[in-house]
């Protein structure tokens, strides 16, 4: 049985001809599931003939809603989700004034081995396909019966490392006749693997891309990041400007400050020189501080300090706020406490 969650109209067109039907059906059933309508026998422009067919080869799959902790403090939400072969991910659903925002994750787990993340912890089980990313909208939306206009791809898993099923992902999402988000309203965070950069801006989206930099320096990149032993700051940031030139979007690097690792004003500094002039803006990030790590998170002041100094350089900063703090909102946290409760 094949998933239709992890196909594009293009795809689903094509499976349509090769069997014996007009193409144009591609577009109606797709625009029933994704307007939640996925039993098949309530797609009312559908001949009994083709529903049978549908069922014959087609699922609909979405993961099951295990778990959801909402946060006292913010009315942030985390879900806990299970697919069919036992896995779990988490979601996170943020509200917001401008609309409720949700965060989601690419795989489960992570080969990228960030020293201060808990999803990397125990490596990468598997990608998630296109539908299963998919599915983590459809599924909380169902659950909260409101829209969701905001998209950020900052959850378990490195986007770039399972770069097929994301890209599909940003078709299929930002569609018409799919989720019909605005591509302006998605962010894609990565830790920075260069040729994937270049391939992504070559497909033009108007998404952001979000840069997790943490250091201002390769050398001290290298001692929280494994990825910096294979490309550089230089080769990420050259990266970043064709991404710039080609898709007129601005750049978010992200910055984890932790506490005596990278917060100080001569690393604030450093960090200004880098990324002066460039159309970019800088998120700063708390440190979530997590149990299986020593890293503790900067000083208020320090935190104060760090974004006035990059101000002074003329580049844009945010602290980001935290969110659900109360519910273990620190990425993977919430699967590997769940998991080892389990055991
Ligand atoms: N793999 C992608 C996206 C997932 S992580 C990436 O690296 O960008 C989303 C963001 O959260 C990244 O900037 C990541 O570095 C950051 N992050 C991970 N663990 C964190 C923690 N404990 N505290 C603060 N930020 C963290």
């Amino acid at each position: 049985m094949n998933n239709l969650l992890d196909y594009t109209l293009e795809e689903l067109k094509v499976w349509m001809k090769e069997n014996g039907e007009s193409a144009f059906r591609g577009k109606q059933i797709l625009s029933w599931i994704y307007k939640d309508i996925n039993d098949f026998d309530n797609m009312k422009n559908i001949s009994k003939p083709l529903i049978s067919k549908l069922k014959e080869n087609f699922t609909v799959n979405m993961p099951k809603i295990i778990k959801v902790y909402k946060s006292d403090i913010d009315g942030t939400e985390k879900f806990l989700l299970g697919f069919e072969d036992g896995n779990l991910i988490e979601s996170v659903l943020m509200r917001y004034k401008h609309g409720n925002s949700i965060c989601i994750s690419t795989q489960i787990g992570c080969r990228m081995g960030c020293k201060f993340c808990a999803s990397t912890i125990d490596g990468r089980v598997r990608n998630l396909t296109t539908g299963e990313i998919l599915s983590q909208i459809l599924v909380v939306q169902n659950y909260i019966k409101e829209r969701i206009s905001n998209i950020v791809l900052m959850g378990s898993g490195e986007p770039l490392d399972n770069y097929d099923n994301v890209v599909k992902f940003l078709e299929v999402v930002s569609a018409e006749y799919g989720l019909n988000v605005g591509q302006r309203h998605i962010t894609l965070s990565t830790c920075g693997i260069v040729p994937k950069i270049y391939e992504l801006a070559d497909k033009e989206f108007s998404i952001t891309l979000a840069i997790s930099l943490h250091a201002f320096s390769d050398e001290k990149r290298k001692e929280i990041m494994p990825i910096a032993n294979k490309h550089t700051i230089y080769e990420i940031l050259e990266a970043c400007r064709y991404y710039i030139n080609k898709t007129n979007r601005r750049i978010t690097f992200e910055y984890a400050l932790v506490k005596e690792i990278n917060d100080s004003k001569e690393d604030a500094k450093a960090l200004g020189k880098l990324l002066r002039g460039m159309l970019c803006h800088v998120n700063l990030i708390p440190v979530n501080e997590i149990k299986e790590n020593t890293y503790k998170r900067s000083s208020k002041k320090a935190i104060d300090d760090f974004s006035e100094i990059l101000t002074s350089f003329g580049i844009e900063v945010t602290t980001r706020r935290e969110m659900g703090s109360d519910i273990n909102a620190a990425c993977g946290q919430l699967r590997r406490s769940y998991i080892e409760t389990q055991e």
